[in-house]
């Protein structure tokens, strides 16, 4: 394959995109799109498993978390967790899904030593969840709404351990049996920059909802990503289904090399099988892992063991109410009532300890100004992010609490300090723990505003330097400057700047 480069066309007339705008790959032979589409399985936060009550929390030693159901010992039944059911209802409403009053569990038949139910109780024909959609945004501002097929919920298997022993396997269950959403997405996506973005956007409202925590380094959420490309305007080319990716990085890679490998191939005349694939996280290539099985190969049939799952109305409604205020409603809303530019609202709002410190900060000081919203957003993103950063912590370890950081701005809000000293007590702050009052009386960082006392030293100041005082007069106003920074620097950057600078001028104009 040639020479790649991402381009738009805004007048694309004829393609099933769903945008008017679509980036396509370029190469000598025209034009490709890529078509993406995810099945990600999140896993339910629950303290139980769906169908048994062994415990679900991650790093237990090997089948320490095993019932009898999850070990499919002869004669055990499964029980479904309600709880867990609330969850997906849950997260079927924050995506803006429709939950189906009635679903249905069914058994999906495959042989794997994980597996000791030689079958899989998940959801077929009937998934709890119907349609939804996330809308993302691109680098370039424009929206790509992502249109979910459903949402179903479904048992995990356990995991096979291959690196301990050479020539044994072993099987931990302690997956086996913990519940499962599994989110798939329409083949919406149309680049590895928004799938990840999309990806990102997902976890980030499943954390809002408390129905997955996202962490994808312990397999909480992981993704098939299915891959085609198309020329514009084309019916959708054959997929290849990538398996249990767990990275955002593993995730851009594989779709990368699955670009590349499909151009390659169809610009080489040859076809693209429809198949499973693996990601190799050393190579970064794909390889064969099977021909894609059919849902037939599955033998899908109702599970006997469950009646059908049915849902009230008054189920769904109470759970409603449970919903919290959501990433994009979070977005519009400090963009609306305290003008931050969207950039930073979307920002702080992506994420939900973010999010949490920024208005744990923004009301601890009684009704918040938009003045005071958009120094604190600026303070968190900026000096505060970049301390966090620094030391590898995340927000939610920050050794300068919200309230603390709240009085901080205060006290440059109200004159107390200057701009340029709060970035200094900031850092006091970190180091020490102290709260930002305590560092300005200790160190006596308050700022002079007092018009003679500043006077005083800017004469100094002109005194000491009469021959640019005069350069000054003839014209050369970027003097200024200068005759500011040294009077600072006499006061040790305390002189409040809008004073100086008013007393400068003064000065200047009369000698
Ligand atoms: P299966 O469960 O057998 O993998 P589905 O029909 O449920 O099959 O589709 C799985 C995923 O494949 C969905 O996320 C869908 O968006 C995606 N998909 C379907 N067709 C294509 C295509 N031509 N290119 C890319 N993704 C596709
Ligand atoms: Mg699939």
């Amino acid at each position: 394959m040639t020479e790649k480069l991402m381009t738009e066309n805004s007048n694309c007339n004829n393609c099933n995109g769903h945008n008017d705008r679509n980036d396509y790959i370029e190469t000598s032979t025209g034009k490709w799109e890529v078509v993406i589409g995810l099945e990600v399985h999140a896993q339910v936060i629950s303290n139980s498993k769906l169908f048994s009550t062994a415990a679900t929390e991650f790093g237990s030693s090997p089948n320490e978390n095993v019932s009898f159901v999850d070990a499919a010992l002869p004669g055990v039944l499964p029980v479904i967790n309600s709880f867990c059911v609330d969850q997906a209802i849950k997260t079927g409403l924050g995506l803006n899904g429709h939950v189906n009053l009635v679903s249905r569990f069914d058994r999906k038949n495959y042989f794997y030593a994980d597996l000791p139910q030689g079958y899989q109780i998940s959801q077929y024909k009937y998934p709890i969840i119907s349609g939804g959609y996330i809308d993302i945004e691109k680098d370039d501002g424009r929206i790509r709404r992502v249109n979910l097929e459903r949402i179903h919920i479904e048992q995990d298997a356990g995991k096979s351990i291959h690196d301990q022993s050479p020539n044994k396997s072993f099987i931990d269950l302690n997956r086996s049996g913990i519940a499962l959403m599994e989110i798939v997405t329409k083949p919406d996506m149309r680049s590895a920059d928004e799938t990840s973005v999309f990806l990102q956007k997902l976890r980030s409202i499943l954390r809002y909802l408390g129905t997955c925590d996202g962490n994808m380094e312990e397999g909480s959420m992981r993704a098939d990503v299915n891959v085609s490309i198309r020329r514009p305007g084309a019916d959708y080319g054959t997929r290849a289904e990538v398996k249990n990716v767990n990275s955002f990085k593993f995730i851009t890679a594989a779709i990368n090399f699955e670009v590349e490998r499909q151009i390659s191939l169809l610009e080489n005349g040859g076809v693209v099988d429809q198949e499973t694939r693996l990601f190799d996280t050393s190579t970064g290539q794909t390889r064969v892992m099977r021909s894609k099985e059919d849902a037939q190969d599955y033998r899908y049939f109702p599970e006997p063991d469950l009646p059908p799952l049915v849902l009230s109305e008054e189920r769904i409604e109470t759970i409603r109410k449970t919903i919290p205020e959501l990433p994009d409603a979070k977005t519009a809303r400090l963009q609306h009532d305290f003008d931050l530019p969207h950039y930073d609202a979307a920002l702080i709002s992506a994420d939900k300890e973010t999010a949490d410190f920024y208005e744990r900060a923004l009301n601890s000081k009684g009704t918040p100004t938009k003045d005071f919203a958009k120094m604190l957003a600026n303070w968190m993103l900026g000096e505060l992010f970049s301390c966090l950063n620094k030391s590898g912590k995340n927000i939610s370890e920050s050794n300068v609490s919200a309230e603390n950081l709240a009085e901080l701005i205060n006290l440059i809000k109200t004159d107390v300090i200057s701009g340029k000293i709060a970035k200094e007590v900031l850092e006091l702050m970190w180091d020490s723990g102290k709260r930002a009052s305590e560092i300005v009386e200790e160190k006596g960082l308050k700022q002079i505003t007092s018009a003679d006392e500043i006077e005083k030293v800017a004469k100094e100041v002109l005194t000491e330097n009469e021959s640019k005082v005069a350069e000054y007069k003839s014209g050369k106003d970027k003097l200024f400057g200068f005759f500011v920074g040294q009077s600072m620097k006499k006061m040790g950057g305390k002189a409040n700047p809008q004073v100086l600078n008013e007393v400068l001028k003064k000065l200047l104009s009369e000698t």
